[in-house]
């Protein structure tokens, strides 16, 4: 079969991708390895995990705020299975979403492993052992990203797990030790803390979420800690020892000396890798670089070879599904002959814990070491009506403008509501408001948001109101 567009992999930037493509009139096909849809954010990733963390955050509210709340219940306990089956729910019916948007934009979904033949041709290998060859001019590799697992922390999928069977335990840990206190590990983490789990986090950086603005990993430090959390921070891991029922994790601190920490669970989350395995990169002329990714040009996400385009996490940048979406999204218009574009330092990240942490732009430190000369103003959450009266006083806004325009540079959130507060900043910063533009308009009272407009007040002159 002859197609304008083929996409390997159905993960967010490769069904957008498709679709884009099929809104603009091209003959589109996707294949995908597995018999759903979704990718990893869908089926393990972003959709599940919020699931669980919105479960386990209302199980945890109804232990710990609800009496205070006027509210009391009595024998209060988890149902882990339910939990489980109910994200489950969640996943296979948005497996259907993305099924119905294939089937109404007539897009050709080939479920099979894809592998180039050649640089115009994709062999689909199906699990019935039958193949079939498809061709096509342009063809857009979204195949995205597996857990980076290392050889001394040997993973069994039992005791010593990736996010994947994080997912589908059957049972709350009793001690989860979380190897990496990234984005992974502050949310699973979550989960199993507010479910009652010991969980100690063993991060090779000085802190959580080590690469956001300090501030945000500083406080979130302090709200997970609430859970009963412990942490290892300045520590490498540098061997896992599974024993059956339990599992010995060893690091080196600071001062070089061992330590060990046994846990029955043990979630490593240590970041991910490209994948491309099995893709037969080379029949098409390219091959992966020296950390697993398909390289592109920077100004039409194309490889080497022409008319083959990568997006999403098998390429460099972040690995969000917004910003593959943002991606796919490009190719699709590129090949159809526009000029589309990406503002890459406006790919918001966010880290649904709770209070949740949302940043855009640049970080308190990136502007530091760049020299340039900034101003700062935040607002805590506890002098907002809105979070008094909900209880979720924990965090800050911190608005970084620069020190001469007043330009907004970057918008780092923690608080309730911070995962949807940060779109404002998105659309202020890419209309290049300044920090004043966005203190002048008015905020609904009582919101969250009125958090954002004193923050501005406070980075343009020290005027915020109510702080
Ligand atoms: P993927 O989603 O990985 O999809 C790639 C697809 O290609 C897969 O379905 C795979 O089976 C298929 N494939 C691979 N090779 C082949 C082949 N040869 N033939 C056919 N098919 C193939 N990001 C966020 O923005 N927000 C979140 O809240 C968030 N939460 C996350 C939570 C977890 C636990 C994890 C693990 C990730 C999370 N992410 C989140 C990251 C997000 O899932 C990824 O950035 C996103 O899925 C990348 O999209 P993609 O289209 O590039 O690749
Ligand atoms: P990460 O890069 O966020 O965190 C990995 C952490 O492991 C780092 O802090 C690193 O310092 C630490 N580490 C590495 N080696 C170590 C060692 N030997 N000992 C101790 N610590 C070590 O990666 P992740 O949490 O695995 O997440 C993977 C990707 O998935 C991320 O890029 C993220 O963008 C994406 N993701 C996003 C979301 C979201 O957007 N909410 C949620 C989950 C995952």
């Amino acid at each position: 079969m002859q197609y304008d567009v083929i996409v390997i992999g159905s993960g967010p930037g490769g069904y957008v991708a498709a679709i884009r493509a099929a809104q603009l009139g091209m003959k589109t096909a996707i294949v995908e390895k597995y018999s759903v849809l979704g990718g990893t954010c869908l089926n393990v990733g972003c959709i599940p995990s919020k699931a669980l963390l919105d479960s386990s955050e209302h199980f945890y509210n109804a232990a710990h705020s609800f009496k205070e709340h006027g509210i009391e219940i009595s024998d209060l306990k988890v149902n882990l299975e339910q939990m489980i089956t109910r994200k489950r729910g969640v996943v296979e019916k948005m497996n259907n979403g993305i099924s119905f948007l294939m089937k109404k934009n007539k897009i050709t979904v080939y479920n099979g492993f894809g592998s180039f033949v050649n640089k115009n041709t994709v062999k689909v290998a199906k699990t019935d052992g039958s193949s079939e060859e498809i061709t096509s001019k342009n063809i857009i590799i979204a195949t995205g990203s597996k857990p980076t697992v290392l050889p001394s922390m040997p993973v069994d999928k039992k005791r010593v797990i990736t996010s994947t069977e994080a997912l589908n335990l059957t049972e709350i840990p009793k001690h989860l030790v979380v190897i990496g206190a990234g984005v992974i590990g502050a949310e699973l983490g979550s989960v199993y803390a507010r479910l009652g789990a010991k969980v100690s986090f063993v991060e090779f950086a000085d802190s959580m979420i080590p690469t956001m603005d300090k501030t945000m990993g500083k406080e979130l430090q302090k709200s997970i800690k609430k859970l009963g959390a412990e942490y290892y921070f300045s520590h490498k891991v540098t061997s896992v020892v599974n024993n059956g029922d339990d599992v010995t994790v060893t690091a080196k601190n600071a001062k070089d000396e061992d330590v060990t920490i046994t846990g029955d669970y043990v979630l490593v989350c240590i970041g991910r890798r490209p994948y491309t395995d099995g893709l037969n990169l080379e029949a098409a002329g390219l091959a992966a670089d020296q950390r697993g990714r398909v390289e592109v040009d920077e100004h039409t996400l194309q490889t080497k070879v022409e008319g083959i385009y990568a997006i999403g996490d098998v390429i460099r940048g972040a690995m969000l599904a917004h910003k593959a979406e943002e991606e796919g999204v490009f190719v699709a218009e590129t090949i159809a002959g526009q000029k589309p574009h990406v503002n890459y330092l406006l790919i918001p990240g966010v880290v649904y814990t709770w209070p949740e942490v949302a940043s855009v732009g640049y970080t308190e430190e990136e502007l530091k070491t760049s020299g340039r000369a900034y101003k700062s103003g935040s607002f805590p959450f506890k002098a907002l009506g809105r979070a008094t009266a909900s209880m979720d006083t924990d965090g800050l806004v911190k608005v970084l403008a620069d020190k001469a325009t007043d330009e907004i540079l970057g918008v780092h959130i923690i608080g309730a509501r911070a995962a949807d507060m940060i779109a404002e900043a998105v659309v202020a910063m890419e209309y290049r408001a300044s920090a004043e533009d966005v203190a002048r308009m008015s905020h609904a009272h009582p919101t969250y948001t009125e958090a954002m407009k004193e923050a501005c007040l406070a980075a343009t002159e020290n005027r915020a109101i109510h702080a």
